[in-house]
């Protein structure tokens, strides 16, 4: 359900109505709010921001590729969507795969990396571009690596549509990133709350 809901800004927060923080009414601010289960989320970055960043990605990619044939490799279930508008933009010679794994119950990670499953195409001396969702910890995409490495390509890179630096645990190079955000657990654009959400055009982060 979307509906739009009436937040107080905290005086420490928002410097800019410091001068205007005896009048109440000043500190108000609309925001469009969804419920997704038992939380409630508020809008964080609209789907015309996530379009820019997308299309801002693909440039970078097919400038890098533009004499090779990549294999993308999608990471499902949230990369869906970000895949979706992606290769839409990619205009080199390509093969996508899609495979899967999950490290997130809820809302907390769970610092078991599931193993892949779905890989059929010979990866052994290709150039492969990871498609990801969100990286986090970099716990995730760190074993996804190891585990694509057996497989002796030629060269992997990562791509991915969010990052959080601060949570961020990990020292190697992300070589695509679409957007920075903070430690909020976010919903929408294919990432989901325990199975939902992940319909949604616009991204949200949880409030309460
Ligand atoms: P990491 O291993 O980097 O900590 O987490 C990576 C995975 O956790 C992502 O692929 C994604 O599935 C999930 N994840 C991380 N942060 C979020 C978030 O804010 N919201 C959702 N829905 N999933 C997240
Ligand atoms: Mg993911």
């Amino acid at each position: 359900m979307q509906k739009y809901t009436i937040f107080e800004i905290p005086k420490a927060e928002s410097n800019i109505f410091a001068n205007y923080s005896n009048q109440f009414w000043l500190r108000l601010i609309i925001m469009k709010t969804i419920t997704v289960k038992d939380k409630h989320f508020a809008l964080s970055i609209d789907s015309s921001e996530i379009l820019k960043s997308v299309e801002q990605v693909a440039i970078k990619i097919n400038s890098d590729y533009k004499n090779d044939i990549p294999l993308f490799i999608v990471i499902l279930n949230g990369s869906f969507m970000f895949a979706a508008d992606l290769f839409k933009k990619i205009d080199m010679p390509c093969e996508i795969s899609f495979m899967k794994l999950s490290s997130y119950q809820g809302m907390e990670t769970s610092n078991t990396v599931k193993t892949l499953i779905g890989l059929n195409e010979e990866i052994k001396g290709r150039k492969v571009v990871i498609v990801e969702d969100i990286i986090d910890t970099g716990i995730t995409i760190e074993n996804l690596i190891e585990q694509i490495k057996i497989y002796e390509p030629e060269d992997i890179k990562i791509a991915t549509l969010l990052f959080k630096p601060n949570a961020f645990q990990k020292d190697f190079k992300i070589d695509y990133i679409g957007i920075e955000i903070p430690n909020d657990f976010i919903v929408g654009y294919g990432l989901d709350y325990d199975g939902f959400g992940r319909n949604l055009a616009d991204i949200y982060k949880v409030v309460s």
